[in-house]
């Protein structure tokens, strides 16, 4: 079942979406080196629930946690716990937020400290593929239309490994609904797309192989050569053009611009004496 939601019901979801936004802009503040990945999830839920949202993973399939966490090879559905963060880690941090019966979903992979520049690259182009789907997410387009862009980008242009097991999907009332949305395939296939529908368009792209397992935890997801993995998501409006995200990484990058700086001026005054 595909839904099509109206203009009043959509701005309701980007109320849920940038909540997400917002506490991901939180995760961007509170990291760095030294940190657990429990300390973040906790942060997080407190911030959700201190601005009136439900965090949508929290019992999800039974997942026990806020957010998913996912470090370096392990490509989704990490689990918040004691692993301590360190300079050179990557994270990708998931977050759903439940708000006025509609979901947001989305998700960013920070850099923690110094990471070296093939990692670097891989963000930068996971983060642009997306935005190369979102453009295809257009009224009258097909699925594969997204997929292929996502792929071409990725895959082609730049040698990285796409994840076939896992996939976007829509994204309403229910965390997950229909339609599922690979990042890859062919243009033309797949069900055609229609303004209102809205869907979380989220590429989950890996340095090396596209080859994926999971942990005996039943949850964990990690690439089978051990090389990072990076996952941006949005939730996306189709309308007539193009596709609009509801979620916003402007603050994310904002957050992460001023930890820059800051960094650059502790070493310079360091530097100074
Ligand atoms: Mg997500
Ligand atoms: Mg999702």
């Amino acid at each position: 079942m595909v839904y099509i939601r109206s203009n009043e019901e959509i701005e309701i979801i980007r109320k849920s979406a940038l909540m997400v936004s917002a506490t991901l802009t939180e995760v961007a503040k509170f990291l760095k080196p030294g940190i657990t990945t429990l300390s973040i999830d906790k942060m997080a839920e407190a911030f959700i629930r201190d601005n009136g949202g439900v965090p949508s993973f929290k019992g999800y399939g039974g997942f026990p946690y806020s957010l998913c966490i996912s470090v370096n090879e392990v490509v989704v559905h990490g689990m918040p716990g004691s692993h301590v963060l360190k300079d050179g880690d990557i994270i990708s941090v998931d977050c759903g937020v439940f708000m006025n019966n509609y979901h947001g979903d989305s998700a960013y992979t920070f850099a923690v400290g110094e990471v070296k520049p093939e990692v670097l690259k891989l963000l930068r182009d996971t983060k642009e593929s997306l935005y190369r789907g979102i453009a295809q997410a257009h009224d009258g387009n097909r699925i594969g239309d997204i997929s292929f862009a996502v792929e071409d980008f990725t895959a082609r242009q730049n040698g990285y490994g796409v994840v076939r097991e896992l996939v976007g999907h829509g994204v309403g009332r229910k965390l997950h609904e229909d339609p599922q949305v690979p990042n890859f395939g062919r243009k033309g296939d797949g069900k055609k797309i229609r303004a209102g529908q809205v869907l979380a368009i989220e590429p989950m792209i890996n340095l090396g192989v596209k080859e994926v397992y999971t942990l005996s935890d039943k949850w964990t997801v990690v690439t089978k050569d051990g090389k990072p993995s990076a996952h941006f998501e949005h939730t996306t409006a189709v309308r007539k053009d193009k596709g609009e995200p509801l979620s916003s990484f402007a603050p994310i990058e904002a957050a992460e611009k001023a930890n820059a700086e800051l960094n650059s001026a502790h070493y310079e005054a360091a530097m100074a004496h």
